[in-house]
């Protein structure tokens, strides 16, 4: 009878996996016009200095236009663009273009720190042989501030570590480009990469925070992660800060940076440049 009735299922499933299949050929179909015409957008999410109430940076998170679905989020295409190696040319055209745009918002900023540019990487674009010749380009970006470009990484590529991995990190550091480790505290690997691996930001994952202040076990491990950051010597971001109450825990615990929509969504570069504007008017009275 287990037998009849998976047989049922399965006949009941097959044509959802053919439906699937099919739609996975279409985006991928469709991915590589995409890729090919560069029709893609940016958005940047501003990184917060919560105790002192400024933009300290920006995040580059890409954004595909289409037609008939408005922007597909990169959740939707990143995966699929990942497995079939498309993050390859994706990813130096996020680098490109997340740098000009940078350049951009710098210099119409008249801070003594201008803001940095947080750029994601995947884990097949660190491998990549061309990736570093791709972020030297970009460092040569004309306006981009020096020691204005951080990379983003999972704990994957800390998973993977091998001599590639390590050589290109200190060409990476010798170019003045900061790493940061991404969904801090999600992924699989041992807390040793954290003495080992020239990291300079940690990310704490949205999962974290989604349960503070209420629940005391949440909060007794961001405090965890924050210690063990500042006896390192490294920044910490706390991600998806969505409430005032959330954000008061943090900075009195002193997680100095976050990022999250109660300070403000993903946004085009224009609105980036009017909120650095304000900013400059609140701080310096222009
Ligand atoms: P991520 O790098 O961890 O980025 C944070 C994600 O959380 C973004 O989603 C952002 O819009 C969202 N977020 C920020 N604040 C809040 C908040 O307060 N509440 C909620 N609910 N969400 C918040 P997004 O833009 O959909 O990006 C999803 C993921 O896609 C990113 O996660 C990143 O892993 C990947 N991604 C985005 N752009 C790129 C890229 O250019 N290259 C690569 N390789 N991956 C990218
Ligand atoms: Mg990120
Ligand atoms: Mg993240
Ligand atoms: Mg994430």
């Amino acid at each position: 009878a287990a037998k009849a009735a998976g047989k049922r299922q399965w006949r009941r499933f097959q044509p959802q996996l053919r439906d699937r299949m099919a739609a996975r050929h279409d985006l991928q179909a469709r991915l590589d016009t995409a890729i090919a015409r560069e029709e893609f957008a940016l958005r940047y999410q501003p990184v917060v200095d919560i105790i002192a109430d400024e933009v300290v940076g920006f995040e580059a998170l890409v954004r595909w236009p289409h037609s008939r679905r408005g922007l597909v989020p990169p959740g939707q295409f990143i995966p699929l663009a990942e497995e079939t190696g498309h993050i390859m040319p994706l990813g130096a055209w996020v680098l490109r273009n997340a740098t000009s745009d940078m350049a951009r918002l710098q210099n119409g900023s008249r801070w003594a720190t201008p803001p940095y540019i947080s750029v994601n990487v995947s884990a097949r674009q660190w491998r990549d042989t061309g990736f570093l010749d791709e972020v030297r380009r970009a460092l040569d970006t004309p306006g981009l501030v020096p020691g204005s470009l951080q990379l983003e990484l999972t704990e994957s590529v800390l998973m993977q570590r091998d001599n590639h991995i390590d050589a290109l990190t200190r060409e990476l550091k010798g170019l003045g480009v900061r790493i940061a480790v991404d969904d801090f505290g999600t992924g699989y690997s041992s807390l040793r990469y954290l003495q080992e691996f020239p990291i300079d930001v940690l990310k704490i994952d949205k999962t974290f925070i989604d349960d503070i202040p209420q629940d005391p076990r949440q909060v007794a491990l961001v405090e965890g992660i924050v210690r063990i950051a500042d006896t390192l010597g490294l920044q910490v971001i706390a991600e998806g800060i969505e409430e005032p109450a959330q954000r008061e825990l943090l900075a009195g615990i002193g997680c100095r940076f976050g990022q999250g929509y109660l300070f403000a969504r993903p946004m085009t570069v224009e609105q980036g440049e009017q909120v650095l504007r304000r900013h400059d008017q609140r701080h310096h009275g222009r």
